[in-house]
């Protein structure tokens, strides 16, 4: 493997990159301010348990959002599983495959199965008129992810949840600062789940928030994340333990403060591989909604192998030999990987775009690491590729 690696390299065998270049590199807030923060925190010794920083930060973003009830909690995976539960889904919930394999174990986890739908090619969002065709008398809910961001098609989905008396919430992972008709994600469908993981362009190290207008599912969420408890020794439902910390709600409140600038970092560095990559054949950009909201956190490639004349795989290959840590999100699907192989070992059959778009996908280097030279350099790469796809070994050729 190493020497097949050396000999994709493409300028004389040196990598173009001396250190690695990764996608989903954290963006860091100001370390002064997240010091006198944690500070505080030790003056105060309150280290947990809904916590003034922790509080701050939820009014905060109740405010950005213009939402009723932002509650942080510990990850987006728990963040998910307490949303479900709150909402009383089981049986069966749809839920596209194209997507971080969390949004589907969220659900597993709980008992639920997940039923893989297919994606609109074009938006790379769940389609309304696949999710319609698996609704059996066991569904009970639809969960939508905002893929890249860019929002579900929230109108026609919410039309089919209201007509067959399904809930639906939104996995709002990537769709921190997103807006869809003018509004922030965070005030669709019954609830949105957000991550502030370390790779996602706003982070808490770890972290999470569920927004929702809902009164009665945000006195219930908060209840479930803190064991159920309501008051000292009153347990009110099955709980777990789902809360953020201070330390977390400190990075999370000192990263709101530089997020604009990360924001437009973003969005510099989507449009500079845009004009780069304009000319190179079969490499097309995923585009964003340029009149909403948008956080411009992930640069999306759609690779056209027969255009291009190289496969997505072994362009990935080619730009990891350079360090370009290119990735294949979200290969291969989420009904590609265990336990839902087994589960649903057909489930293919009915995913026909979701299965061409993990062969074609690639997420590149963004955010506050990558600056101008960067971009022109992996650019370079890249067209440099497309121009000797020819010339170049065949994944899993033998390299010598
Ligand atoms: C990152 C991510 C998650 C999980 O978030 P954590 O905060 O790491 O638990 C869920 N869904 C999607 C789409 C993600 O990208």
């Amino acid at each position: 493997m190493k020497d097949r690696i050396e000999k994709l390299a493409l300028f004389g065998g040196v990598p173009a990159f001396p250190e690695k270049l990764h996608v989903g590199r954290p963006n860091l807030g100001d370390r002064e301010q997240f010091l006198a923060r944690v500070n505080g925190m030790f003056d105060r010794n309150w280290l947990t348990n809904n916590g003034p920083l922790v509080e701050e930060f939820e009014q905060k973003l109740a405010t950005m959002l213009g939402v009723r009830h932002c509650i942080a909690l510990c990850n987006a995976t728990v963040a998910l599983e307490i949303t479900t539960r709150a909402l009383d889904l089981q049986g069966e919930v749809i839920v596209p495959s194209f997507t971080f394999v969390a949004t589907a174990h969220a659900l597993q986890w709980q008992g639920i199965t997940p039923v893989f739908c297919d994606i609109d090619p074009l938006t790379h969002t769940i389609d309304p008129a696949c999710v319609e065709k698996m609704i059996t008398p066991r569904t009970t809910g639809i969960v939508g992810v905002h893929l890249w961001g860019r929002p579900c098609n929230i109108e026609s989905l919410q039309e089919i949840a209201d007509r067959k008396n399904l809930k639906l919430m939104f996995d709002a992972a990537h769709a921190f600062g997103c807006s869809h008709r003018g509004k922030m994600i965070g005030n669709f469908g019954q609830a949105e789940v957000f991550s502030f993981h370390a790779t996602k362009f706003f982070n808490s190290f770890e972290g999470s928030i569920v927004a929702t207008n809902y009164d009665g599912l945000a006195e219930k969420i908060r209840l479930m994340k803190n064991f159920g408890f309501s008051g000292y020794d009153n347990v009110v439902y099955i709980g777990t333990n789902g809360k953020m910390t201070e330390i977390c709600a400190a990075m999370g409140l000192t990263g709101l403060e530089s997020l604009d600038k990360v924001i437009e970092t973003n969005r510099r560095n989507y449009h500079n591989y845009g004009k780069e990559l304009d000319d190179v054949p079969g490499v097309r950009p995923v585009v964003y909604d340029e009149s909403e909201k948008c956080n411009f956190q992930y640069v999306v490639f759609e690779v056209d192998e027969e255009e291009a004349g190289i496969s997505r795989d072994l362009l990935v290959e080619v730009l990891q030999a350079e360090n370009v840590m290119a990735r294949r999100y979200f290969y291969p699907g989420c009904h590609r990987m265990e336990p839902y192989r087994s589960y649903f070992p057909h489930s293919h059959l009915l995913l026909p775009n979701t299965e061409m778009l993990v062969t074609k996908v690639i997420s590149l280097p963004s955010g506050t690491a990558v600056g101008g030279d960067e971009i022109s350099t992996i650019c370079r790469i890249i067209r440099t590729a497309v121009t000797c796809s020819g010339k170049l070994p065949a994944v899993g050729a033998p390299t010598k």
